[in-house]
């Protein structure tokens, strides 16, 4: 390796490496130079030649994939919930569960986030969810 702890990585997508279009960008390819330590280095040496017949963009492709499927996709997620009294029966929006007026169900608030589940728009209905669905999507999500 002449560059000396420079990689030259090439991000894009060619059907032939994967099969698979996932990034949807066709054949184009961008050069991006970083730096890493000697340790990532070798790392990165060692798994590409074990794992991706020595081709280092291919394997930091596959590395940033598994990052960004452990991390989740960039989206808007639930930062937390506004009580509202009910002024007329409504349904919770993940339960189904109808309530009457005057109960008190929970306005989503959403944020920009990364999460497994986050959602590309802000959902457009009216969402309200009952107290036993926050309190389950909290437990999950913490
Ligand atoms: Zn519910």
């Amino acid at each position: 390796m002449p560059l000396s702890g420079k990689i030259i990585v090439e991000i894009g997508h060619r059907s032939t490496q994967t099969g698979r279009a996932k990034l949807g960008v066709g054949d184009r390819v961008k050069r991006l130079n970083f730096t890493l330590d000697e340790e990532a280095g070798i790392l990165l040496d060692q798994i590409s030649e074990k794992y991706y017949h020595g081709n280092k963009s291919l394997t930091v492709r596959a590395a940033l994939e598994s990052l960004a499927t452990h991390l989740g996709h960039a989206g808007w997620v639930i930062a937390g919930y506004a009580p509202m009294v009910l002024d007329h029966e409504e349904n919770c929006h993940s339960c189904g569960t109808e309530y009457a007026g005057g109960e008190v169900l929970y306005r989503p608030v959403f944020q920009r986030g990364n999460a497994p589940d986050a959602m590309q728009q802000i959902p457009q209905e009216s969402w309200l969810d009952c107290s036993k669905c926050v309190e389950m999507r909290t437990a999950v999500s913490a």
